[in-house]
C-alpha cells in the first residue's frame, strides 16, 4: 500500500502526519520525503543514513561539426531545451526533461547523450524498523520531478525483494511537483487546517487531485481552531475525515522540538494508531468498491 500525504499549501502538517503514522505503521514501512525542495522529515525521525547517491538526468551533449540544421530535434522537443537559429544549434540543460528524444531522432548522430545533477537521494533507518528515503533538489536545480521520480525509483529497486508499505510525505500545493509525488499512491491523505486559509488551499488541492481517481481522506490538523467550513466541505464532497489532531500547546512545543508527536506523547500515540487502523479500512472498503464498480 502506498499513502501519499498532501496539502493545499504548506504548514498544515504534513510532516507531523507522516512522522507520526510510521511510527505506528503496523507493518513493515517506508517513509519517503519527496518534498525535494524542501525536506524536513530526517529531522523527525532522525533516521541512520545508510547510503547516498547522485541523482542526474540524461541531456544531450551537442557536436556541431556533424550538426546539418534539420531542426528535427528542436521541432521534436516540446520544452525548448534545444533550439536552431538559422546555423546555429543551442542547447539549454536547465529546461530539459531527459526525455531522450532529441538524441534518437537527430539523423546525423550529433546529438550523445550528456548529465545534468539533480540532486542527492539518500535512504536509511530510522528507529531500527522505519524505512526511509528522501530526495535533495541541488541548489540552483529548477525542476523536481524528475528528482522525485529517481528517489521512487531507487526506492523500487532496493525493496522489489522486501514488500513494505510506503507512505509518502508530499510538496505541498497543486502544482507538478505535488502531482507527481502523489501519483505513485494507492490513496491520498489530505492534511488540512479549519482555518479560511487552510479551506481555501484545501480545495485546490482536492479539484486539483481529484481527476486522478484515486481515493482521498482527510486529517484536519490543528482541530478546535478556526470555523467548520472544511467539515462542511468534507460532508458536501463525501470526503472521509479519518482523524483529527487538536490544537494544542504541548504538540506545538514537541513539534520544535522535532519530536515525533507519536512517540512524545501517549494521547497522540492513540491517535495516529486510530488513523492507521482507519487507513487501512479505508482502502480496503474502497479497493473492495472499485472491484464491485468493475464487475
Ligand atoms: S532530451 Fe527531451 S527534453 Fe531534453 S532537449 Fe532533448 S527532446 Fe528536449
Ligand atoms: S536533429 Fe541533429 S542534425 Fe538536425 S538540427 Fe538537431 S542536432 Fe542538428
Amino acid at each position: 500500500m502506498i499513502i501519499a500525504v498532501a496539502s493545499g499549501k504548506g504548514g498544515t502538517g504534513k510532516t507531523t502526519v507522516t512522522s507520526s503514522l510510521a511510527w505506528v505503521w503496523g507493518r513493515k514501512v517506508t517513509a519517503v520525503d519527496l518534498d525535494v525542495e524542501e525536506p524536513n522529515l530526517h529531522l523527525f525521525l532522525k533516521p541512520e543514513i545508510l547510503g547516498r547517491e547522485v541523482a542526474t538526468i540524461e541531456v544531450p551533449v551537442a557536436d556541431e561539426s556533424k550538426c546539418t540544421y534539420c531542426r528535427a530535434c528542436a521541432d521534436l522537443c516540446q520544452f525548448k531545451a534545444i533550439s536552431v537559429l538559422g546555423s546555429v544549434l543551442l542547447t539549454f540543460p536547465e529546461m530539459c526533461h531527459g526525455c531522450g528524444g532529441c538524441i534518437a531522432v537527430c539523423p546525423e548522430k550529433a546529438l550523445s547523450s550528456g548529465t545534468r545533477e539533480l540532486g542527492e537521494i539518500l535512504w536509511g533507518r530510522a528507529a531500527g524498523r522505519i524505512g526511509f528515503f528522501m530526495g535533495r533538489l541541488r541548489v540552483g536545480e529548477a525542476m523536481s520531478p524528475p528528482l522525485m521520480r529517481a528517489v521512487m525509483a531507487k526506492l523500487a529497486g532496493l525493496t522489489e525483494r522486501h514488500v513494505t508499505d510506503i507512505i509518502i510525505d508530499a510538496p505541498p500545493g497543486t502544482s507538478c511537483p505535488a502531482i507527481n509525488a502523489v501519483l505513485p499512491s494507492d490513496a491520498i491523505l489530505l492534511v488540512t487546517e479549519p482555518t479560511p486559509f487552510g479551506d481555501h488551499d484545501f480545495r485546490l488541492a482536492h479539484q486539483a487531485f481529484r481527476p486522478l481517481a484515486k481515493p482521498m481522506a482527510v486529517v484536519i490538523n490543528r482541530a478546535g481552531l478556526g470555523d467548520r467550513t472544511v467539515y462542511d466541505y468534507c460532508r458536501s464532497e463525501s470526503l472521509p475525515i479519518l482523524a483529527e489532531i487538536p490544537f494544542d500547546r504541548r504538540l506545538a512545543e514537541a513539534y520544535s522540538r522535532g519530536r515525533v508527536l507519536a512517540d512524545a506523547l501517549p494521547d497522540m500515540r492513540r491517535v495516529f494508531a486510530e488513523l492507521a487502523a482507519g487507513i487501512e479500512s479505508w482502502v480496503a472498503a474502497e479497493t473492495a468498491r472499485e472491484v464491485t464498480a468493475d464487475a
